[in-house]
């Protein structure tokens, strides 16, 4: 018996409320498809060391350097981290500590502004995240955030925009990254931008982190004066963040993420990240990464086929944007969408697309991305079959009979892509 089974037997019968909903969201999970572009299948390894004993330990410092007893063990760990994940993006130095993308872009902010500095981001309604400057967020409270938007016609990044801004603004940091951008980025613009204007680089390069590891996206390492990262979405580790940075940098980034604004390291999920960079710098995990991108670039071109208007009439990452204001009339809106495709079992999430006119909560176009039905297999021919029920499902403009028949289809469809088959 495993340690995580017998854990589980445990949990059933001292607690069988909580119990019956990690049940119910592991059907969930089985019987539906989950496009949302920032979610993954985390291995059953990840998750095995995720439920270990080392949730017990109190670490906090960094290896060899730690504020109690006893950790010998977890130093081991968090030294292999950290090890793997230079070596996966050829970076000198990292902090494996951040529970999360946003404390790891607190870290760095932090280690380079003063509160009241000037940061330039993206817009989160173009696509940025929260983290990169919105009032709504730390990072425009603490510091005075002024984003950059997309081109009003290409909706592509629009680095003469940019670099006038930055001209005119000159912030200290400027950062590059998104949560909705179906499009390469290009780092090495984006470092001249910023030094031309003595401010620092940040990439925030959460969303594509798996396809950098692989190769497959440019890597921003030797343009950035830090890189963050989450773990958990196209890395397909634990939920977590990261920070890679020069050897002359790190010690800043270390003072920040703790004693700065963090307590305690996770070292169950330390450990977790470890395991999952060590999948990261396999052979398939390569060819899962090209898949990804094939698979993207199928759904989308068949979503086109069918009608539907995409962001920039495609994608080369993960994930595409579908522009609901080119379907029928322009009166479905991204939560119609998301409220339909949700009841044929398909998740995706309402999203703002360039010059929304609707609300955040009501939106005008869904995002889509393929990580998660990736992993559990699906290939080109089934990303076909996928846009065919986001077609039927919208069409239906809400029907509830067609949509329970579709959620049949697609149950069945799953069925033959199990996760955690082994
Ligand atoms: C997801 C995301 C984050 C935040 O990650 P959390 O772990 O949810 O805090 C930060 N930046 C970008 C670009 C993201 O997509």
């Amino acid at each position: 018996m495993t340690a995580s089974t017998s854990l589980k037997k445990t949990l059933a019968s001292q607690d069988p409320e909580v119990f019956a909903s990690i049940q119910r969201e592991w059907t969930r999970e089985e019987d539906g498809l989950e496009l949302i572009a920032s979610e993954n299948y985390a291995s059953a390894a990840v998750m095995e060391t995720q439920g270990s004993i080392l949730t017990n330990k109190y670490a906090e410092g960094y290896p060899g350097k730690r504020y109690y007893g006893g950790c010998e063990f977890v130093d081991e760990v968090e030294a292999l981290a950290i090890r793997r994940v230079c070596q996966i993006f050829k970076a000198e130095a990292a902090n494996v500590q951040p529970h999360s993308g946003s404390q790891a872009n607190m870290a760095v902010y932090m280690a380079l502004m003063a509160p009241g500095d000037t940061l330039v981001g993206m817009n989160l309604s173009h696509g940025g995240h929260l983290t990169h400057g919105s009032s709504a967020n730390f990072s425009g409270k603490l510091f005075k955030g002024i984003s950059y938007g997309l081109h009003p016609e290409t909706h592509r990044l629009d680095y003469d925009q940019i670099r006038d801004l930055v001209r005119k603004e000159r912030p200290k940091v400027l950062v590059a990254g998104a949560s909705a951008y179906p499009r390469i980025i290009d780092f090495d613009i984006m470092g001249q931008i910023a030094r031309e204007s003595e401010a620092h680089l940040v990439v925030d390069m959460a969303h594509i982190a798996g396809l950098v590891a692989a190769g497959l996206h440019p890597t921003p390492i030797p343009h950035a004066t830090y890189t963050t990262s989450t773990t958990h979405k196209t890395l397909r580790g634990p939920r977590g963040g990261i920070i890679l940075c020069s050897q002359e940098r790190i010690k800043a980034a270390n003072s920040l993420i703790f004693p700065g604004i963090q307590g305690g390291p996770l070292m169950h999920i330390i450990a977790a990240k470890a395991v999952a960079f060590q999948e990261a710098l396999t052979p398939q995990f390569v060819d899962y990464q090209k898949q990804v991108i094939s698979n993207a670039k199928s759904l989308a071109q068949e979503l086109m086929e069918l009608g539907f208007k995409l962001v920039t009439d495609g994608t080369e990452n993960h994930l595409m944007l579908v522009d609901l204001t080119a379907t029928g009339d322009g009166s479905i809106s991204g939560k119609d969408a998301e409220t339909w495709l949700d009841q044929s079992g398909i998740t995706v999430n309402k999203n703002t697309i360039p010059n929304e006119k609707r609300s955040p909560f009501v939106t005008s176009g869904i995002r889509i991305g393929v990580p998660a039905i990736t992993t559990r297999g699906m290939g080109n021919s089934e990303m076909k079959q996928v846009a065919h029920w986001i077609h039927q499902s919208i069409e239906t403009r809400g029907d509830t009979e067609k949509l329970k028949k579709i959620r049949g289809e697609v149950r069945e469809m799953c069925h033959r892509f199990p996760l955690y088959s082994t």
